[in-house]
């Protein structure tokens, strides 16, 4: 075993793995349309390749629990098949896990989040759940961290959605969310209110997706490649493992 992946333990075996389990690593997805090129599981699915990974990278001090696979996609909800959780569902379910976990002795946690919608909800859970169940809860967006390389291979100004950074981590992680002959670079819309809302701006407020575009990408997936997917996903992993280690204190020489 190289990761602890709760999802495919037995009970002997998780009793096992928490004389060392520190951290409890919660992949936060979404189920929300993503063009007509990508699967409209994207985001959960990336979110638990993700988590395995780092569960590997913090192998024997962390254990990946099951992955919510849906979010905070009100802004998806009109194109068809987007399912959106209420932002206190998510907290919620959140809450849900935290609690049970800390039963079997866990007190530190990572919700590990693919998708931008559920930042703000993962601040405000952070917060409470910290608060009303007494342990440590620490939130990551999956690949944000991988700066270097985002600043090498990502050309569009508007990027994070079905655009050539998401393809490529895809084509690398779970390449079977990706309709490779149907990819499309975003149809933006030229004029609308959404410009004046983006953040960065002074003034902010909520939009729906095709007020910005047109099928429901940004940027330009036909530029995502595998490889470019592995430096920006190996250049985040790398990231949050040194992190976490330090946020844990960790003995960093068992990790490499
Ligand atoms: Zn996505």
């Amino acid at each position: 075993m190289n990761c602890y992946d709760l999802t495919k333990m037995t009970w002997k075996e998780v009793e096992e793995s928490l004389q060392t389990v520190e951290l409890a690593i919660i992949p936060v997805g979404a189920h929300e349309q993503h063009g007509p090129h990508m699967a409209e599981s994207c985001d959960a699915v990336l979110a638990e390749k993700m988590a395995i990974k780092l569960g590997e990278k913090l192998f024997p001090y962390a254990i990946v629990t099951p992955v919510v696979n849906m979010g905070v996609s009100e802004h998806h909800m009109h194109f068809p098949g987007t399912i959106a959780l209420q932002p206190a569902t998510l907290i919620a379910v959140l809450k849900d896990m935290v609690s049970s976990l800390k039963q079997h002795g866990i007190k530190k946690f990572l919700f590990l989040n693919s998708h931008g919608g559920n930042q703000s909800t993962l601040n405000l859970a952070a917060m409470m759940i910290t608060k009303e169940l007494d342990v440590e809860v620490y939130y990551a967006k999956t690949t944000a961290s991988a700066k270097e390389s985002i600043g090498k291979y990502i050309k569009s100004s508007l990027f994070g959605h079905s655009c050539e950074r998401e393809v490529s981590e895809a084509l690398y992680l779970a390449p079977e969310l990706v309709r490779t002959g149907l990819l499309e670079k975003g149809d933006i819309r030229e004029d609308g209110r959404w410009k004046q809302l983006r953040p960065g701006k002074a003034v902010q407020g909520f939009y729906f997706y095709e007020e910005m575009t047109q099928n429901g990408c940004i940027g330009d997936g036909r530029q995502g490649t595998r490889e470019i997917g592995e430096q920006i996903v190996e250049e985040a992993l790398t990231n949050l493992t040194e992190e976490l280690s330090v946020l844990l204190d960790l003995k960093t020489e068992l990790l490499y």
